[in-house]
């Protein structure tokens, strides 16, 4: 039994979060990260007071087997927790695929739980060089995420690298940039995704998010990179 594993939210029906799959979504808590746009803050401490409780959603699995195909655990930043490993063991136990959704913080955690995940979402949060990574997540994680994304490539799983492009934070120059590295590294598939301005942002607009997605030159450039590349809007 998996006690110990904090669980900030569940969604139980998802067409979205992995694709081709039907998945349920358990969010758990915590995220060293501070990226100013985080749609789940709620969710970056760990030891919250929860009604989302680990045994009630496999419960919860264990009625939808044969209707649902996959458990995604998103967050946060779920290589946080250590009981990840064994609440990955027991979902796929119940005969569900695993999806990962991570930045990469803790690259000793992700070696663990590779071999338990069938795809994982990488987010990449800006171009490799630390002073603009720690921009973003306002910690000094970058030569983590490399090497957890050299750990995903070499391990041959399916998966994408997908980024949020915020306005305050991103260019489409830098963009194009991270395409380009991340193709030259041998990843395949590349999502951005449109940037929602958060509750607590009253600098940017949606226009502002929809005119970086406005010239659709540097769009093209990019799109003969990957197998995949679209925008999530
Ligand atoms: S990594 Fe994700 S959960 Fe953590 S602060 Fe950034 S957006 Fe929020």
């Amino acid at each position: 039994m998996t006690e110990s594993i904090l669980v900030g939210g569940v969604e139980t029906f998802s067409t979205v979060d992995y694709p081709e799959h039907l998945a349920a979504v358990v969010f758990l808590q915590g995220c060293p990260w501070r990226c100013p746009f985080c749609y789940n803050t709620a969710l970056q401490p760990v030891g919250v007071p929860t009604n989302f409780l680990w045994n009630k959603f496999v419960e919860f699995l264990q009625t939808r087997r044969g209707i649902l195909d996959a458990v995604v655990f998103s967050g946060g930043e779920p290589l946080v927790q250590n009981a990840l490993p064994e609440a990955m063991r027991q979902v796929r136990e119940l005969g569900y695929k695993i999806g990962l959704h991570t930045g990469g913080y803790r690259p000793e955690q992700l070696k663990k739980v590779l071999p338990l995940a069938d795809w994982i979402g990488f987010d990449i949060k800006a171009p490799f060089a630390a002073d603009r990574y720690d921009r973003v997540t306002k910690t000094s994680h970058l030569s983590q995420v490399l090497q957890s994304l050299d750990l995903i490539l070499a391990s041959g799983k399916d998966f994408e690298c997908r980024t949020t492009c915020d306005p305050r934070l991103l260019s489409p120059a830098d963009i194009v940039i991270m395409a380009e590295t991340l193709a030259a590294k041998g990843v395949k598939k590349y999502f951005l995704q449109k940037y929602r301005p958060v509750e607590s942002d009253k600098t940017t607009t949606e226009s502002d998010s929809d005119n970086f997605f406005a010239d659709l030159s540097w769009q093209e450039k990019i799109k003969g990179l990957f197998s995949q590349f679209e925008i999530r809007r």
